[in-house]
């Protein structure tokens, strides 16, 4: 029968490993929005999303409201890695009755010991008395905790009943009866549960404790979980502290096989019954309860006490865990079981004793092999949801059965190791119980909400509000006009040039054709069939030299021929002549399809000679240069051109060609009757905005913040191209840089230092930017990044980067659609409709890769204009298919 029993109480391998799945189901339960109410393992959010980084100093009161007694202490920190606090005690013992009486009176006792410690206790370097003293509030009750400081107790338990608190929010209860003893100076600044004080206890010198088991007369755990699997709170990046509640573990059903007949009594005999059934296999409260149900039923099956008397063993709770302690903590021999039960009024036989201890140990053992479970549970769940292979993490430890069972610290080891063996847990000793804990808790949110402040402060003027939108669509919608009248053209920003191009096309479009693509990041050439079957081509990379770049022009149009003729023989096309077009993405003043003169080189060309010049011209003359006769230069365009009538080719609705690549510009369809720089007006024109100038004339001052002035002082063209500058590939990431700089000298990041590959220019890249906003799994790509700028990022850096590289994508792709936001309203206005339908072709590496840029444009594009419908085509290799398109649309036209 002995064998029996102890089989009983043992749980294979096995079934362990089940259990572990079925508590990391629980678990997934409890933070997924849907299933949470239903959900045995509570995981409550705490809202404390950071640990201690060992700099938080000061002043801080703890109140721990315990089984019959109020804790208080006084905690200062030094900023010295938590080494060495200094604490104060006091303790209260609670009057008789007060559990059960009602909630102020509860309160105000609770204040009225604040008060009386204040008074007693004298308080070292505050200057002076009108500092405020924040408080924490360690209550270990289950509450819905919505902030750090609002906390709704959802139950009472532990003994406590007292009327009029359930429901309410403890924090302001705490708070208004702190007033009342007119403690002004005391804020509640935190509310906690006991399990995360312990685990911030056990955070010093800046070692980072991301979980605690309290294993104590209940049994609980918390642990930071990745914050966007915590649905049930708004946080969505970062982490947060979780207590998982796992006592109520199997209140489902799911342990139903591992009860034993002593568990089903104690659970009968409990004033819960059916629930809380894992704390009754693991919590002290119940320990000596199971050994007590062993004992008597062993004895009735005469394996035990045989022909004694053991009414004694009958009455609830003589069997204490400070018995069970004391009868396996004795390695030599029996004599302190004898002890423990002669002293509990047994007679026991050798025999009897070697066998009661069998059965706590088999008791006891079992709860420590249960909390390691539950321990693999979590720690397998972190090491899964951070995406990674290994997960090492140090386990702050406190509660009666942890210090008083010499062999738990051990089991949990090996158990948890065996469960979960991708992870290496090590186990810290709480020291101070939660009070210290409480008060670290309570600077940390002290010390991250001073932090956001700073952070707030920085990224504020990146901040732009639906005002400062609209005012910026208004101030477009006003540039474009005077771009687009002959007398105001001249000192408009937004140069709104005249393309010549006055259809998309209809998709009757046939025929071969050339075409070239100067003005991207690589110089192309190709050759395009468009034909019934659609549109198909070939093509090659050209590098040019930046000494041909910026060397003389004839050097620049030269090398082009070399290279259309390299491609010529190549493709075997040198005795075609075919209609070429030319996609040349720099400002023109064009004066007719194949007539387009320069009005500035961009993106680092300065080739001489050519400034003022015809293009087209410049491009004949060096065919001319290098006796090449089969050239028919067709047309010139832009490739915001080339991307809409590529798009266009498809989609009759295309009238918009938009690029957010190196750099950012637009073009549309405008009624001919409003283009006061050409002649006519009858039917429209594409126009060429070279929107990325707009504000060079001011106009957009008032939204430009120190880093944008720091990153234009720094480029070859200061003042110019203004409006590119806040959007486009180029300098985004040299902005997110300015940031960090400034991030990093407030000492809000990298611990104040930053590295001296940090200090170069352009090092941070623009694609970082795509890896980083990426959520979920994206954290060790970030701390790749961070690696390669020899920066050494906490978490906390990590997500602060984050949220720099979303400020400043955010802003582009909100001023990007402010921009087209003030098109579509004037295409709208000037045909007269109430809904306009219309498509715009986009081109561009970083609206295309970036994870959030479209959808931010999309989302406020509709905002700013409600009265459009605008649908997005991402264009295929729109310089070389639109250039093919501008001459076939132009060869049919003539
Ligand atoms: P271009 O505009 O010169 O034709 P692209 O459209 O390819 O060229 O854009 C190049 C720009 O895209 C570069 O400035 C670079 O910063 C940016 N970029 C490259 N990769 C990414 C990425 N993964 N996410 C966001 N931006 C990127
Ligand atoms: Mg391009």
């Amino acid at each position: 029968q002995i064998q029996r029993a102890l089989r009983s109480l043992c749980i294979p391998l096995e079934r362990l490993h089940i259990m572990k799945g079925h508590m990391m189901q629980d678990m997934c339960k409890g933070l997924s929005r849907q299933t949470h109410a239903q959900a045995k393992v509570r995981m409550l959010p705490t809202y404390i999303c950071s640990t201690p980084n060992g700099t938080e100093k000061g002043n801080f009161l703890v109140v721990e409201l315990c089984q019959n007694q109020v804790r208080t202490v006084l905690v200062t920190l030094y900023g010295d890695g938590n080494m060495s606090p200094q604490m104060m005690y006091k303790i209260f013992d609670m009057p008789e009755g007060i559990m059960q009486s009602e909630g102020e009176a509860l309160f105000d006792f609770i204040a009225q010991c604040v008060s009386q410690f204040l008074a007693e206790t004298t308080i070292s370097d505050t200057g002076s008395s009108e500092e405020r003293l924040p408080l924490g509030f360690v209550f270990p009750f289950t509450c819905r905790q919505t902030q750090l400081d609002k906390a709704e107790l959802l139950s009472w338990s532990k003994g406590f009943s007292c009327s009029g608190v359930v429901g309410k929010d403890v924090v302001q209860m705490l708070q208004s009866a702190i007033n009342k003893q007119e403690l002004s100076r005391v804020d509640v600044v935190a509310l906690m549960n006991d399990t995360v004080g312990t685990m911030m206890t056990c955070c010093t010198e800046g070692r980072p404790c991301e979980i605690a088991v309290v294993a104590d007369k209940g049994s609980n755990c918390c642990f930071m979980a990745e914050a966007y699997l915590v649905e049930m709170a708004e946080e969505t990046s970062g982490r947060m502290c979780v207590n998982t509640e796992w006592g109520c573990f199997g209140d489902d059903g799911t342990l139903n096989d591992i009860f034993t007949p002593y568990d089903e009594s104690v659970n009968e005999e409990s004033s819960n019954p059916g629930e809380k059934r894992f704390e009754k296999l693991v919590g002290t409260l119940y320990l000596g309860e199971i050994v007590r149900h062993a004992l008597i039923a062993l004895t009735a099956e005469k394996a035990l006490f045989t022909g004694a008397n053991i009414a004694v063993l009958k009455e609830k709770g003589v069997f204490t865990i400070q018995h069970v302690l004391d009868i396996i903590n004795n390695e030599n021999g029996t004599t302190e079981v004898k002890r423990v039960l002669e002293v509990l009024g047994l007679q026991p036989s050798e025999r009897d004793c070697g066998r009661v201890q069998q059965i706590c140990r088999a008791v006891v053992g079992r709860a420590a092999t249960l909390h390691a479970v539950g321990l693999a549970a979590i720690l397998s769940y972190m090491c899964q949801t951070r995406d990674m292979e290994t997960l090492m993490v140090n386990v702050g430890m406190d509660g009666e059965l942890y210090k008083g069972y010499s062999r738990f610290e051990e089991i949990l080891q090996t158990v948890s190791r065996l469960l979960s063996p991708e992870c290496l847990a090590t186990l810290l000793p709480s020291r101070d119980g939660s009070g210290r804990g409480a008060a670290m808790v309570t600077a940390v949110a002290l010390r991250l909400a001073a932090q956001r402040r700073a952070v707030n402060e920085v990224l504020g003027p990146l901040r732009l509000t639906r005002a400062d939108l609209e005012k910026v669509q208004a101030l477009m919608r006003q540039e474009m006009e005077q771009g687009l009248g002959k007398h105001t053209n001249a000192t408009a920003s937004v140069r709104m040039l005249p393309t010549y191009v006055s259809h998309t096309p209809d998709g009757t479009e046939r025929g071969d054709f050339l075409a070239l693509d100067l003005g991207g990041t690589n110089f192309r050439v190709l050759v395009v069939h468009v034909t019934e079957e659609g549109i198909s081509m070939a093509s090659e990379i050209y590098v040019i030299p930046t000494a041909i770049m910026r060397g003389t022009g004839e050097e620049l149009f030269d090398h082009i021929i070399d290279c259309i003729v390299d491609f010529q023989t190549k493709q075997n096309l040198m005795t075609q002549t075919l209609p070429l077009g030319f996609t040349f993405s720099f400002p023109c003043q064009q004066v007719g399809l194949d007539k387009a003169l320069l009005l500035t080189w961009t993106k680092g060309f300065t080739a001489s000679g050519c400034v003022g010049q015809d293009v087209v011209q410049l491009l004949r003359d060096a065919a001319h240069r290098k006796q090449h006769s089969g050239l028919q230069v067709v047309a010139l365009l832009n490739d915001t051109v080339g991307t809409m009538m590529s798009c266009g080719y498809d989609d009759p609705k295309c009238e918009i060609g938009l690029i957010v690549g190196t750099g950012t510009n637009a073009c549309y369809m405008e009624d001919m009757r409003n283009v006061g720089t050409v002649e006519g007006d009858q039917g429209r024109m594409c126009i060429n905005m070279e929107w990325g100038a707009f504000g060079d004339n001011g106009c957009l001052d008032h939204i430009f913040t120190h880093f944008d002035k720091v990153v234009d002082e720094t480029t070859i063209n200061p003042g110019k191209q203004r409006f590119e500058k806040l959007i486009s590939g180029m300098y985004l990431g040299e902005i997110v840089r300015q940031i960090l700089l400034v991030m990093t000298e407030k000492q809000l990041l990298f611990q104040g230092r930053a590295s001296s590959k940090l200090q170069t220019r352009n090092i941070f890249q623009t694609k970082f930017l795509s890896t980083i906003e990426l959520n979920g799994l994206a954290l060790r790509q970030i701390q790749t990044i961070l690696n390669e700028l020899d920066l050494n990022a906490s978490f906390e850096d990590s997500m602060l980067l984050r949220e720099v590289c979303q400020a400043v994508s955010l802003r582009a792709a909100q001023l990007c659609a402010a921009g087209l936001a003030a098109v579509v309203e004037n295409m709208r206005e000037n045909r007269g409709l109430d809904r306009l339908s219309v498509s715009v072709g986009v081109d561009g590496t970083l609206y295309k890769l970036h994870p959030c840029f479209s959808q931010n444009l999309q989302n406020t594009l509709k905002d700013l204009a409600p009265n459009c419908d605008v649908s997005f085509r991402l264009s295929e290799d729109g310089s070389g298919k639109g250039a093919a398109l501008v001459a076939a649309v132009a060869c049919r036209a003539a």
